[in-house]
């Protein structure tokens, strides 16, 4: 049947990003997904399931936007592409890039498009370093990232990423790339202090680290962090690839700490997935800085760099999360998910630390709740399959001895949709609970 068949093309010809090889070839893909309507996704085989990730931390505004799909029709019909290169422009660019400077936060004004939040980060370091190259300190070429960090994988944002099995996987340790500790401002002046201060171009962060166990840094850290970037007189980038667009509750996520970067990452929600965009967001003073001090081109760009189509659809998609108020829902039903965690804490075993911001959400798995002691394998991956089968996609993390889950639903999800995923989530702990703790 076409299934088998499906199944069969995909072992042999489909090599799928960040996916275990051997297991992949093994035993084919488990989900050949087919349509999604709001916070649900069906497969092939009529199962459907509630997409507790927005697939990848992505579809902010919900699968099966009928009216995304027909702004990208219309775009591609009158003008599916043309270049943004040197003087050439396009409307929906133009457009979507003057949105960006009304709703991101401070003075950030100028957009600087890519295709997804790996380029964003390489533009980002690129723009920085090109930034004390202009300003005559081209000794600033060192960036500063954080521990348990994710920033993408172009060659770059490997390197910046804080989570080691990204650049082992690559044997990517470029000697200009460093990490401070992830919650502590104190480590990150003595990074700054043993690589030298003069040396150092940008300090990058998540507003709240997703991908590597979802971190929401404690308050005051990045008011802190700000000053000290002043202090030294070093960029502070934020990527706010996963927290952009309402995730957190707040338009961009440093906004719960009240801070203006110089530099912003963002991706993923700026067209909730529905077409293939990102970018990096200037203040004006860098900006007017780029524009007096540079005299020759700016030798950086993608071909799809200001894509007519990506923008416009993302235009279209913040349109829908202004007019259904998907930022307050997102705070709304970002409360209730932490609450329902609190409440599977109370009756599970294994549920130590619960933690998020909006519609953000982590669990700790703990074998032990009252010392913490976690278990000799890690157990988050087994719930994740547990709750697959049961309805509810969910993604574990592992890394740095971490075994912990990770979700972040549709910004669209209702209270009843909420209580369900809840519900299965509580269900699939509790079966793998009566495993692991026989
Ligand atoms: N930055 C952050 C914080 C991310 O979470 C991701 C992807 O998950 C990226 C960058 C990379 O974005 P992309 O996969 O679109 O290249």
């Amino acid at each position: 049947n076409r299934i088998q068949e499906l199944m069969e093309l995909d072992k042999k010809h489909f090599l799928h990003p960040t996916s275990p090889i051997k297991q992949q070839q093994d035993e084919g893909p488990s989900f050949i997904f087919t349509e999604g309507k709001g916070v649900h996704l069906q497969d092939m085989a009529g199962n459907t399931v509630i997409d507790g990730m927005s697939s990848l931390w992505n579809v902010n505004v919900g699968h099966g936007r009928e009216e995304l799909g027909k702004v990208a029709m219309e775009q591609m019909s009158k003008l599916a592409f043309s270049s943004c290169f040197a003087t050439f422009s396009n409307e929906p660019a133009i457009r979507l890039a003057a949105k960006l400077a009304e709703i991101a936060p401070g003075d950030l004004s100028a957009t600087f498009f890519t295709s997804g939040g790996s380029e964003a980060n390489d533009t980002a370091y690129k723009l920085a370093r090109h930034y004390w190259i202009l300003k005559g300190q081209p000794n600033r070429r060192k960036i500063i990232s954080r521990t348990k960090s994710y920033h993408g994988v172009a060659m770059g944002a490997t390197n910046a990423t804080g989570l080691k099995p990204f650049r082992e996987f690559t044997n990517s340790f470029d000697p200009d790339f460093c990490y401070a500790d992830h919650f502590s401002t104190q480590d990150l002046r003595e990074v700054i202090e043993a690589e030298g201060p003069e040396s150092i171009a940008a300090f990058i962060a998540e507003p709240v680290q997703g991908a590597g166990g979802l971190h929401v840094a404690p308050d005051g850290y990045f008011q802190e962090v700000r000053s000290i970037c002043d202090e030294y007189g070093i960029l502070f980038i934020t990527d706010e690839v996963i927290t952009g667009f309402g995730r957190t509750g707040k338009y961009f996520g440093i906004e719960h700490y009240g801070v203006v970067p110089d530099m912003m990452c963002f991706a993923k929600g700026v067209t909730s997935g529905y077409a293939q965009l990102g970018g990096v967001m200037i203040s004006e003073k860098i900006h007017k800085d780029f524009t007096e001090l540079s005299t020759g081109t700016l030798l950086h760009g993608y071909t799809y760099s200001g894509h007519p189509m990506a923008c416009a659809v993302g235009l279209k998609n913040i349109d829908i999360i202004e007019q259904e108020n998907l930022i307050k829902n997102a705070e709304v039903m970002g409360n209730e998910m932490l609450k329902g965690f609190k409440w599977i804490q109370g009756e599970r075993r294994i549920v130590g630390k619960v933690k998020g911001l909006g519609l953000m959400g982590g669990i700790e798995i703990v074998k032990d709740q009252q010392t913490n002691e976690r278990f000799q394998t890690s157990i988050a991956p087994m719930i994740v399959t547990e709750a697959a089968k049961r309805g509810l996609i969910c993604r574990s993390v592992v890394f740095d001895s971490q075994d912990t889950l990770v979700f972040s639903p549709p910004l669209t999800i209702n209270k009843e949709e909420m209580a369900r995923l809840l519900e299965i989530l509580n269900d699939a702990i509790a079966a793998i609970e009566a495993q692991v703790l026989k």
